[in-house]
């Protein structure tokens, strides 16, 4: 099955759209079913599960973090992590670039962006993510680089209020690029768009969805 849903929604999606597999609470033996078909690009969103995995298996997987990230856990990825999806604030980015420096790397971040109704989930907001983007801090960090944004939507059945809020992110994006990153075609990323929402997400402007039940199959907890 996990074949089947993988080259489902890979034929599904543009191919300028990045596809992450999230993999979170499912066996080590699924995540090789989706790598023998060629996929390479995994997200977790627990430190410990992620190093986990990425200890057992093979060393080409780009690993995502996508969830909520911890300070003090940082030290725990930065070794190979290839893309961090959850950065909301100035001290979190300031401790990834210095364990990415102990590491003699550069670990490329998005900024997680408030989108939803709920005020449950993390994120920042425009004000916040421009107060961040022109510190001294964060002009002087070498060892990582924002490369987009990312979000989340407001979990729900009405279409027209995810729409509304992945417009609002890739308003957001254009923005943030438009004012800190004109001139650097790494900042290019925009991550949004999971099972439930993808397709419309894809519709208004991202070019990396996170996808988990619907390759995996529905998880036995929420995370
Ligand atoms: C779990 C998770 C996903 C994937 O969710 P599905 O609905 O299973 O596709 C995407 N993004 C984040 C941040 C997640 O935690």
């Amino acid at each position: 099955m996990i074949k089947e849903n993988l080259n489902h929604i890979l034929k599904e999606i543009p191919a300028s759209v990045t596809l992450v597999a999230v993999s979170k609470t499912k066996p080590t033996s699924d995540i090789m079913e989706a790598y023998d078909q060629g996929h390479r690009v995994f997200g977790e969103n627990k430190v410990q599960e992620l190093t986990g995995k990425f200890e057992e298996l093979p060393k080409d997987i780009e690993w995502h973090l996508i969830g909520h990230l911890q300070r003090n856990k940082v030290k725990y990825i930065a070794p190979f992590v290839s893309l961090i999806h959850a950065v909301d604030s100035l001290k979190l980015l300031k401790e990834i670039n210095k364990q990415a420096a102990k590491n003699e790397r550069v670990i490329d971040c998005l900024l997680q962006f408030h989108i939803a109704e709920e005020d449950t989930k993390f994120g920042l907001e425009l004000k916040e993510a421009h107060a961040l983007l022109i510190s001294e801090e964060f002009l002087h960090m070498e060892n990582v680089r924002v490369v987009g944004l990312m979000g989340m939507a407001t979990f729900t059945d009405n279409q027209d209020q995810i729409r509304k809020e992945f417009k609002a992110l890739k308003g957001y994006f254009e923005l943030v690029k438009e004012n800190h990153f004109k001139e650097d075609d790494y900042f290019n990323v925009l991550s949004m768009g999971m099972s439930g929402d993808y397709s419309i997400a894809i519709e208004e402007g991202s070019n990396m969805i996170r996808v988990g039940s619907k390759i995996f199959g529905e998880r036995n907890y929420q995370h």
